[in-house]
């Protein structure tokens, strides 16, 4: 889903543009794919083995050494047929596992 730049209405695709229904602002699909992949990006960045700050905490009990607090962030895994999983890492040992549903 898309929203025009302009009036925030939501964006249509026409031939191979997006246009605005509300205000007729054009723009091309490609900018589409752009956003997608910034978006990905910033959601690995903050697990790369560095202490990021931003990550939300949650009661959750680590497998590795019983404390009960730990970071956690969603990752779309590569294969197309899983949906988001949740991750955790201790904020203890910081130990990372995922969440198994
Ligand atoms: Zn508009
Ligand atoms: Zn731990």
């Amino acid at each position: 889903m898309k929203f025009c730049p302009k009036c925030k209405s939501m964006m249509v695709p026409k031939d191979d543009k997006l246009v605005c229904r509300n205000c007729g602002y054009e723009m091309e699909k490609g900018e589409e794919v752009i956003l997608k992949q910034n978006r990905r990006t910033e959601g690995i960045a903050v697990i790369d083995g560095k202490e990021v700050a931003v990550l939300p905490v949650i009661d959750v009990m680590c497998p590795e050494c019983g404390n009960n607090k730990a970071y956690w962030w969603l990752r779309q895994l590569r294969s197309a047929d899983e949906s988001e999983v949740r991750f955790f890492r201790c904020t203890k040992c910081g130990k990372t596992w995922r969440e198994y549903t």
